[in-house]
């Protein structure tokens, strides 16, 4: 662990395999966190705070700019460890890492523009002006899915904002975390970042309801979002909250069929479809359905599995087998309902080790199946053939979530119905999952609650103080008495 700007295994009496999931060897060991750790990391970020908050915001913007630059000189070597640990492909890890580099330049950047505004007064003589202060001590509770990317996504604007963080990465990928604090995080000064490895109810869960943690800025499931949140209820904690979702895609019938099946296999699969904006529910207008359904066969069909650390792999296995296991579970359940297997479906037989999974296309769903409500969080692609645009976007509504959602065309005019009446965080049209250092990020609904990137993702670290000032201080009318 890496409190107080030191390295050691704390308190902890136990320590936690990290298994690399495509060979189910054991990496490394992680420190298994205990409650006295969470107290002392929290203690660590406390010391910090009137420093860190009242260090010159350029000075501030110098310190993450050190930190991206950091990560960028040992860019391959961590990258090699996050495939390790992760499982996804090269490629998409080292989209990763470069994404959470230029997040902390761009947070250095944002942080030092503004603290607040000037408003309008309400009278002759008043000044008005809002303040954005810093929460104070942040616990960034991150998933295991991208580790690196969710962390930059919070620690990079709470730094920025004045806050010092607590950061707990998931059990199952805690080690290229823990490098980063090795390699860029070492400069800064000590207890302002903290990371703390553990399971959530042993760690996690101190920190949530620590009395000096401020804010806590969360990834990952519905079912913990919703733990957290309850655990935080009683101290009106502010929540920042990046849930679970089921997102839909839509497919016109004007497409060039090859182009979008392309977009789809990308949309559905990436990260062996453990992304939290995959691609889970396809509505596709019933003229090409069946030809689309061709195309697409033929584009996964093409799709390398293997190792992430092999040039060529397209998907790599999935993160453990219980995972797996679920997947499989709400495919088998889809079939013995009526559903038909198109590809895939099953454990592929070509592996001895590592939690692979066939990538997989079912046809003939419902909405009253699990694989079109519950999120699947696995290589699986179900398709719906839709009549009329309308029932299209009543169909993208129909889900408890609303993260996100795509569709593909080249009609304008359904761009705009789709944008109006598709309850979503982001909608993407014709490029899905393409996210935007500027453009918020976040779900409606059961997705969360707040938005990370742009300036909203700033704020979301900051708390908003209005000043009133009466710059004369004279008796005013309507004191009393009223009379
Ligand atoms: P998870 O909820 O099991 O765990 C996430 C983190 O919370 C881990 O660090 C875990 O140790 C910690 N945790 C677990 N129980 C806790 C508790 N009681 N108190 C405090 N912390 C606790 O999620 P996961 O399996 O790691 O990640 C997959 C989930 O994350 C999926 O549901 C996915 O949709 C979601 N996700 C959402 C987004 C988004 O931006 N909306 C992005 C990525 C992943």
């Amino acid at each position: 662990m890496f409190i107080n700007g030191k390295f050691s295994s704390g308190y902890a009496s136990e320590s936690i395999p990290v298994i690399n999931p495509a060979t189910e060897e054991i990496l490394s060991q992680s420190p298994r966190g205990t409650t006295q750790d969470a107290l002392a990391a929290v203690e660590a970020a406390r010391q910090s705070l009137p420093g860190w908050k009242n260090t010159p915001a350029s000075k501030r913007a110098a310190y993450l700019h050190q930190v991206a630059a950091s990560i960028r000189d040992h860019h391959e070597e961590l990258v090699r460890l996050l495939t390790q640990e992760e499982g996804k492909p090269i490629p998409e890890n080292d989209e990763e890492l470069w994404w959470s580099e230029e997040t902390f330049d761009y947070y250095a950047e944002l942080g030092r523009h503004d603290r607040g505004q000037v408003i309008p007064p309400g009278a002759p003589g008043q000044f008005n002006f809002v303040l954005k202060e810093p929460w104070g001590v942040v616990a960034c509770i991150v998933p295991w899915n991208y580790p690196i990317l969710l962390m930059a996504w919070k620690v990079a604007p709470a730094l920025a904002a004045g806050n010092t963080v607590v950061i707990k990465p998931s059990e199952l990928t805690p080690l290229t975390t823990l490098k980063l604090a090795e390699v860029a995080f070492d400069h800064l000064p000590a207890g302002v970042v903290n990371v703390l490895t553990g399971f959530g109810p042993d760690v996690g869960e101190p920190l949530v309801t620590h009395p000096d943690v401020n804010m806590v800025a969360f990834t990952g499931s519905l079912a913990t979002g919703q733990r957290i949140a309850s655990l935080a209820a009683p101290q009106m904690k502010k929540l920042h909250l990046e849930l679970g979702g089921k997102d839909p895609m839509v497919i016109a019938p004007d497409v060039e069929l090859s182009t979008a099946a392309s977009g789809l296999a990308y949309a559905a699969l990436i990260n062996t479809g453990q992304v939290c904006t995959s691609t889970e529910r396809v509505y596709v207008h019933e003229s090409i359905y069946s030809q689309f359904t061709e195309e697409l066969a033929e584009v996964v069909s093409r799709l390398r599995l293997g190792n992430g650390l092999d040039e060529g792999t397209d998907i790599g296995p999935m993160i453990r087998a219980k995972f797996r296991d679920k997947v499989i579970s709400q495919v088998e359940q889809s079939v013995q309902a009526g559903a038909r297997l198109v590809w895939g479906g099953r454990i592929p037989p070509e592996f001895e080790r590592g939690y692979f999974m066939q990538p997989t296309i079912l046809v003939d769903v419902n909405h009253q199946m699990r694989v079109m409500q519950e999120e699947t969080f696995g290589p699986v692609i179900p398709l719906m053939p839709y009549r009329d645009f309308d029932e299209a976007v009543r169909l993208a509504n129909d889900c408890q979530y609303g993260l996100g959602a795509s569709l593909m065309t080249q009609d304008a005019r359904l761009v705009k119905r789709f944008y109006e009446g598709v309850q979503a965080g982001t909608i993407w049209i014709n490029d899905p999952l393409t996210d935007n250092f500027a453009g918020p990020f976040g779900g409606m609904k059961m997705s969360g609650l707040g938005r990370e990137l742009g300036q909203e993702g700033l704020d979301e670290f900051r708390q908003v103080k209005h000043v009133h000032w009466d710059i004369e201080g004279g008796l005013k009318e309507y004191w009393y008495p009223y009379g």
